[in-house]
């Protein structure tokens, strides 16, 4: 199983800024942010599933437009996972022939496009051999984070969007063989009130969270804001120095038996 970033940044500009989205093999991706725009035409085709997160545009603003581009390439509906709050807002406010035309009727409601499954928290979904469970979250709009679990059981996990979270971490404690845990840190502590009226997470409530985590576990820190992220990688390292946490990084890759 190999799990791909092509965007981890908090925001966009030129070619290292991406937004959140992960490759899982060929076929899936975790969330949809811009980085998924650059797949090109035929890997974007290859796209059968995507789990996404919540419903903010930097974590779902590629799916309209890889569905428009390679939904007539492809012989079965793109299946969208998500909480059931989550595919209601993207009904509601993306797909809704205003923003975008309704691909989960298009080309005909027989056989669209775009086909949506809802995910309640604690649910495994199994795709192939591997495995998705969505775990809690605390953001300003519904949200989770998934563990991401290889044939073999090993698991990668990826906290979304997410403020401080008691839940979060009770979880991640019941996943064996955790292999490495991504997780966001939007702001630097200078903006702590707004990484709190948010619920994003800033170094020192990361410093905390991480207190929560109960086996020693390589970290790596996602979301950090465009022009803030050296100074909030700095706070990070500080905060959490027995952590060790590194940035993620555009292109990186995990390998799970
Ligand atoms: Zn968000
Ligand atoms: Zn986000």
């Amino acid at each position: 199983m190999k799990i791909t970033v092509l965007g981890c940044a908090g925001g966009v500009g030129g070619p290292l800024l991406r937004t959140t989205s992960l490759r899982v093999d060929d076929d899936i991706l975790v969330d949809a942010g811009t980085g998924a725009a650059d797949l090109s035409l035929e890997d974007m085709a290859k796209i059968d599933h995507v789990l996404l997160t919540h419903a903010h545009l930097d974590h779902i603003c590629a799916l309209p437009l890889i569905l428009d581009s390679v939904g007539a390439m492809r012989t079965q509906a793109l299946t969208v996972h998500a909480l059931p709050e989550v595919i209601q807002a993207l009904r509601q406010h993306i797909f809704n022939h205003h923003i975008w035309p309704d691909f989960s009727r298009i080309p005909s409601a027989a056989a669209p496009y775009l086909v949506f499954s809802p995910l309640t928290l604690g649910q495994t979904l199994s795709l192939g051999q591997r495995r998705f469970t969505a775990l809690p979250a605390d953001h300003a709009v519904p949200a989770c984070g998934y563990a991401m679990t290889s044939p073999s059981g090993q698991t990668l996990v990826f906290s979304g969007d997410t403020g401080p979270c008691p839940a979060f971490w009770q979880a991640v404690n019941q996943q064996p063989q955790v292999v490495a845990l991504i997780i966001e840190t939007a702001f630097p502590n200078a903006e702590h009130q707004l990484a709190l009226a948010a619920k994003h997470l800033c170094p020192l409530q990361l410093a905390g969270e991480l207190q929560q985590l109960r086996h020693p576990t390589p970290i790596y820190i996602t979301h950090l804001k465009p022009g803030a992220a050296g100074l909030t990688m700095q706070e990070v390292q500080q905060a959490a120095s027995a952590h060790a946490p590194q940035a993620l990084s555009p292109g990186q890759q995990f390998l799970l038996d």
